[in-house]
């Protein structure tokens, strides 16, 4: 089988060879983790998104949605803190000039000098004690892995110390004592550990200097909260309610790698949901359930776990990631935090506007408290295609077998719903038929004609962009009205009428199997 590193290349390789994703800028050799998304990817990304939209706003009566501007007020972001304090701790390495996250070169460390150990230690007792064995328990027990978890824990503890007291000159001494290398030079010839800013700023026009500096937006929730009351007058919401929004970030990160997994311009999918203080755990579990659900109405419960963050912002009383198992590990999918009322606080503050709440039942003001559920569209694409994209054996025409490539999506979220045919290109009668049925069942859902190649090859092709269903007009319906119709996953062909094809597509798409 292949590894997971050739997976991912595959994984990568296909986004670009099949249309869905492509490197930005790439006759100029391409802008680094900046990406575009093709004819596919974009149709895909609208299904995430619908998905996600119909979910939140249209299944809950009490949110609605939002698109604030990327540019707000400066303000806006001393406010949130991201000015002072949205940066990560970087480092260079003085002989190749590359620079890192120091505190990703420290869990990288442990990750691949330790831990790797460790899981190699436990897996090899697997093996030894068969069904007997107990993981925990060796976990537990055996001195060896004892050992690498002891270490593995001792480092991070320090990690995480270090970072919350600010303390960069002993991230520095432990990446100095761990003795890590540049993977680029090999050398360990390291700059002092230093933040620095992940946003992006610009200027506005007519302003000069200081007073005119703009940034891109790190995150769209600020957007939400300077609009909060805003959309509970005019929408007339009590709470508990939430807003919505689907838009783009950008951060400057220091390191992006791994693809569409980490860029410096994306898209999130945020919702603030607005509670009375002291119910905020209350709704904090409620989203994390509703969440998980969502994920695991595509992909496996074994791919998704919480991840209880271990250091929380000094604002916040709880908060979770909900982890994908990713080809590279499980990684961040998604985020929620329970944020009590630092943001609308801050907001208030700054602004000198009052940002709170008159509750009818309470007979008082406040400032609510906040849930947020925060997701990556680009991640959550990433994690689409990897749980999708799978290559098996299937018997040819001919009874030999041979590999076909094929992207089991869920069929709400394909790009391409329904292929239309013709058997064959030089037979006029064959290919009015196929166009007369794809004019007619356009209007429901995204169909594609296609008439080059093989039968054979066309049906790779769009088994490889995810296309559910393939309809094939040949000589018989001509004759009564009826055509092939081809199921992605089983590959099975059965007859239906052409009356038919609208509502067997239909109801095999719909957005509902997924919702319920
Ligand atoms: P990470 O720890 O991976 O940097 P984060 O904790 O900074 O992520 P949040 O600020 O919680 O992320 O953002 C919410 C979501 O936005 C994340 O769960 C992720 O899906 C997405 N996201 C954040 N940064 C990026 C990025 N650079 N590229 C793509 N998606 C991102």
């Amino acid at each position: 089988m292949a590894n997971q590193d050739d997976l991912f290349k595959k994984l990568v390789s296909h986004c670009k060879e099949y249309g869905f994703v492509f490197q930005s800028s790439e006759v100029y050799d391409g802008l680094a983790a900046v990406y575009d998304y093709g004819p596919y990817g974009v149709e895909l990304k609208n299904n995430i998104k619908k998905y996600w939209w119909m979910a939140m706003v249209q299944m809950h009566e009490n949110i609605v949605g939002l698109d604030a501007a990327i540019f707000m007020d400066p303000k806006t972001w001393q406010a949130s803190g991201h000015v002072a304090a949205f940066s990560d701790p970087m480092i260079d390495n003085k002989d190749s000039n590359k620079r890192y996250r120091a505190d990703q070169l420290v869990e990288e460390y442990v990750e691949k000098k330790v831990m790797k150990k460790a899981n190699k230690e436990i897996e090899k007792a697997r093996k030894r004690f068969g069904e007997s064995f107990n993981e925990e328990e060796y976990r537990s027990t055996n001195p060896r892995v004892m050992g690498y978890l002891e270490k593995s824990k001792t480092i991070l503890t320090r990690l995480n110390t270090s970072l919350t007291n600010g303390d960069l000159a002993d991230v520095k001494n432990l990446i100095e004592e761990l003795e890590i290398a540049c993977p680029e030079s090999g050398s360990r010839n390291w700059t002092e550990v230093r933040e620095f800013n992940l946003m992006f700023n610009t200027q506005l026009g007519t302003i000069a200097g200081e007073a005119g500096k703009l940034y891109l937006r790190p995150e769209t929730a600020q957007g939400i909260f300077v609009n909060f009351l805003n959309v509970q007058k005019t929408t007339r919401q009590k709470i508990p309610f939430g807003i919505a929004q689907i838009g783009k970030a950008f951060r400057n990160e220091i390191v992006a790698r791994q693809f569409i997994f980490r860029m410096r311009e994306f898209e999130q999918m945020e919702m603030q949901f607005f509670v009375r203080p002291g119910e905020q755990k209350k709704w904090y579990e409620y989203w994390k359930g509703f969440r998980m659900k969502w994920h695991q109405a595509i992909h496996p419960s074994k791919k998704l776990q919480f991840h209880d963050h271990e250091k929380l912002a000094f604002y916040a009383d709880a908060a979770l990631d909900i982890e994908f198992e990713f080809p590279f590990g499980f990684r961040e999918l998604e985020g929620i935090h329970s944020r009590t009322d630092h943001d609308l606080n801050a907001h208030q503050e700054l602004s000198g506007r009052k940002l709170q709440y008159f509750d009818p039942e309470l007979k008082e003001s406040y400032v609510p408290y906040v849930v947020e559920t925060s997701i990556g569209v680009d991640r959550m694409f990433l994690a689409t295609m990897a749980n999708a994209l799978v290559e098996e054996t299937v018997p040819n025409a001919d009874g030999k077998d041979s590999t076909r490539t094929v992207l089991r999506v869920h069929p709400a979220l394909a790009p391409i719903k329904c292929a239309v045919l013709p058997l064959v290109k030089n037979n006029e009668e064959f290919t009015s038929k196929a166009r007369e049925i794809f004019n007619h069942i356009k209007y429901s859902f995204e169909c594609q004609y296609d008439e080059k190649d093989s039968p054979g090859k066309r049906y790779r092709r769009q088994d490889a962009i995810g296309t559910p269903y393939c309809i094939t007009i040949d000589g018989q319906t001509l004759e009564d009205n009826t055509v092939t119709i081809r199921d992605r996953d089983t590959m099975e062909q059965t007859r239906i009428v052409i009356d038919n094809i609208e509502k067997v597509v239909l109801e095999k798409i719909n957005m509902r199997h997924l919702l319920k």
